[in-house]
């Protein structure tokens, strides 16, 4: 699972080396509509509000074991930044904020995720503030509190790698809550400010999502930022396992769960939007979304759902952990659209294609 979180980080990387990676999805392409990462990560912390916590940690450590190869790649010593807290205020933030720009700017530039800048350095407290406009974890949706753990997580782990220190960091705007860009405050992790801060950020907070409005705009196409709608796969992929790495099994059956949920409300939406109520209609709500290509076959009893280009499984990882949630929103879905109660039996796959079998219930 690792392995995938760095090959993401890998393609992005040379991306912004002009070596444009290939294509993983001849037809959808590498983008995905951000409503499929941000209701996947949202509905499991609205399920179980110790998900934002995992998120936060699998993310750290990906991004602080990532950003520390691509230091040393760029030819940076592991301790050029040693003794920073003696540093002048502007130096300190001309230096930062150039490996910054060079290269974790221009990364999550292009993957569409946000726009990263640095804002602020207090490099005696070794405090920095940066602010990520049009951000992908939370474009579109409102909640009361801040939602963009992941990328929380990935800018204290890079700043972490390029100050060889432990960080933590957490969101003091976010523009889920109306402020206009999120904002992350980063500092050491040993400091009980930025603990307490971490703490009471991933505390279990109730989330009360409107699904439906938020799957609405998204149908309609209502432009959500500057970036666009869409964000890169890659993005999306890294979420994906970042929610189930610490215990792919128990996550993966989970997300199932919450899938099943998913799928029936967004039934109930898409035949009203697309006015169209044959089980065909999840191929236009699919690839609208540029989530994958579908074909529903039926088999005896059984509906045979077979999925192509799909945005959770890499060319080079077939992981069917990754697609708890995905199998519990086509029964949910399926089922509904069919009126007759559908369960997921097996699933394998057959070359790049995965065929998912859903059976009656007995
Ligand atoms: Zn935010």
């Amino acid at each position: 699972m690792e392995k995938l979180i760095d090959e993401v980080w890998s393609l992005a990387l040379q991306r912004i080396s002009k070596k444009e990676p290939p294509t993983a999805r001849p037809s959808l392409g590498d983008d995905i509509d951000l409503y499929v990462p941000q209701t996947r990560a949202l509905l499991l912390m609205e399920a179980n509000p110790a998900v934002a916590s995992l998120i936060y940690h699998a993310s750290y450590e990906a991004a602080n074991r990532n950003a520390y190869v691509i230091l040393r790649k760029l030819g940076m010593p592991a301790d050029y930044f040693w003794k920073f807290e003696y540093w002048p205020q502007e130096r300190a933030f001309e230096a930062l904020g150039k490996v910054l720009n060079r290269v974790f700017a221009a990364m999550l530039g292009q993957s569409k995720e946000g726009r990263l800048e640095l804002v602020e350095v207090n490099a005696e407290r070794l405090r920095f503030t940066v602010a990520f406009a049009d951000c992908a974890e939370c474009a579109g949706v409102t909640a009361g509190r801040g939602l963009c753990c992941f990328h929380a997580a990935m800018f204290a782990g890079i700043i972490a790698a390029a100050m060889n220190k432990d960080m933590d960091g957490f969101e003091t705007a976010c523009s889920a809550q109306g402020d206009a860009t999120c904002t992350f405050l980063i500092g050491k992790r040993d400091e009980p400010e930025i603990g307490v801060g971490v703490s009471d950020y991933l505390a279990p907070k109730a989330l009360e999502l409107i699904m439906a409005d938020r799957l609405n705009r998204c149908l309609q196409g209502h432009p959500l930022r500057s970036l666009g709608n869409l964000v890169n796969i890659g993005y999306y992929q890294a979420l994906v396992t970042n929610c189930v790495i610490t215990n792919p099994k128990l996550f993966s059956m989970s997300s199932f769960n919450v899938g099943v949920e998913c799928g029936a409300k967004t039934a109930a939406v898409i035949t009203e939007f697309y006015q169209e109520h044959q089980v065909e209609v999840i191929k236009r709500y699919y690839g609208q979304l540029r989530h994958l290509d579908v074909r529903a076959i039926a088999v005896g009893d059984n509906v045979d759902i077979v999925l192509g280009e799909c945005a959770e499984v890499a060319a080079t990882l077939k992981s069917k952990e990754l697609l708890g949630f995905l199998f519990g929103e086509l029964q949910g879905l399926v089922s509904h659209l069919i009126n007759r109660r559908m369960v997921y039996t097996e699933s394998w796959f057959e070359d790049t294609a995965l065929r998912v079998r859903l059976s009656p219930q007995v």
